[in-house]
């Protein structure tokens, strides 16, 4: 049993503590990526994916047959889950139970040790988790919907919050869509943070009711696109910056300026490859000034 064990083991990743194990194991039937290479996927991004993912209570979608195996998200902390990461106590509807959450870039590759392809943060931090610090809408083109008229629908939200005071920043979810994110000065709680998407989804569908929708509602989504604002209850994530999905291609959650997003031909533009590329040679950061917003959510 130890001699096949240590067959499939190879060596532990570059100086982070974990030990990866089926390295050579391909994940990723379609493009024949393996677990090595998720792992030096993350330890290659590190830099742009941690900020965003660090210390906030995190969900994660776990293939352990790989992306076309049966995937599930897990929310809850497990020892197992490796010594970089921990957990935290959160309240639920009945009680409380431990949530999880990393420090750092080894808690990352521990994650990934445990087969974790997506990383689905909260809009908050571990040390208060009663107010968001930031708000995502998240744009889901229903069928029949022109990449073109995401794009258009993004810079919508975008002119939109602008109007009332807010910057935005976007990303390619790497599926379908995109996300306008919103980072918050940390004040109101989740029920006036949610108060506030929800009016301001309505608003958008109200203005352009052939273009928009502000409700989860399958049916009437085609042709439009939802204003996805129920990412913003408490509980709720939403896909960080430079995670991978676990859909066909390796698609890359990626943040980019406006200019860029202009240019793109879809949510899925940036496959691993791609964005391993670009992490090592962007000049600036596509969401500058994201964190030095500080910018104060307005009252509904
Ligand atoms: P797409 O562009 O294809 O819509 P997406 O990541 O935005 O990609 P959504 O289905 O719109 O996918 O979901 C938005 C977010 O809600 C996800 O990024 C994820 O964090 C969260 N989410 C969706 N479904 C689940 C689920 N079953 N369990 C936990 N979180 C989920
Ligand atoms: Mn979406
Ligand atoms: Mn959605």
């Amino acid at each position: 049993k130890t001699a096949r064990k240590a067959a499939v083991t190879t060596a532990s990743t570059r100086g982070t503590g974990t030990r990866l194990t089926s390295a050579d194991r391909v994940v990723y039937p379609d493009s024949g990526i393996t677990k090595g290479e998720i792992a030096a996927y993350y330890e290659g991004v590190a830099s742009w994916l941690l900020p965003e993912l660090v210390k906030r209570p995190l969900s994660l979608l776990r293939c352990p047959e790989g992306t076309d195996g049966t995937c599930f998200f897990q929310k809850h902390h497990a020892q197992s889950l490796g010594k970089g990461v921990h957990a935290i106590e959160l309240r639920e509807v009945e009680g409380s139970d431990q949530y999880l959450y990393v420090r750092d870039i080894r808690g990352v590759l521990d994650l990934v040790q445990m087969n974790t392809i997506e990383f689905h943060p909260w809009g908050v931090r571990i040390d208060d988790t009663e107010h968001p610090d930031r708000i995502v809408f998240d744009l889901d083109p229903g069928d029949d919907v022109a990449w073109s008229e995401v794009k258009a629908a993004a810079k919508d939200v975008r002119d939109r919050l602008a109007s009332i005071g807010l910057g935005s920043w976007v990303r390619l979810s790497g599926g379908k869509g995109v996300h306008v994110v919103v980072p918050i000065r940390r004040g109101p709680g989740w029920d006036e943070v949610k108060d506030f998407c929800g009016a301001f989804a309505d608003v958008m569908a109200e203005h352009a009711p052939h273009r928009y929708i502000a409700k989860a509602n399958k049916q009437a989504r085609t042709g439009r696109i939802f204003i996805d604002w129920l990412r913003n209850a408490r509980g709720a994530t939403s896909v960080t910056n430079w995670s991978l999905r676990a859909r066909v291609g390796a698609p890359v959650v990626m943040p980019l300026s406006w200019a860029e997003l202009g240019r793109t031909r879809g949510a899925a533009d940036y496959d691993l490859r791609k964005a391993l590329r670009r992490a090592r040679t962007l000049a600036s950061d596509p969401w500058e000034g994201f964190h030095k917003a500080g910018q104060r959510l307005p009252r509904t």
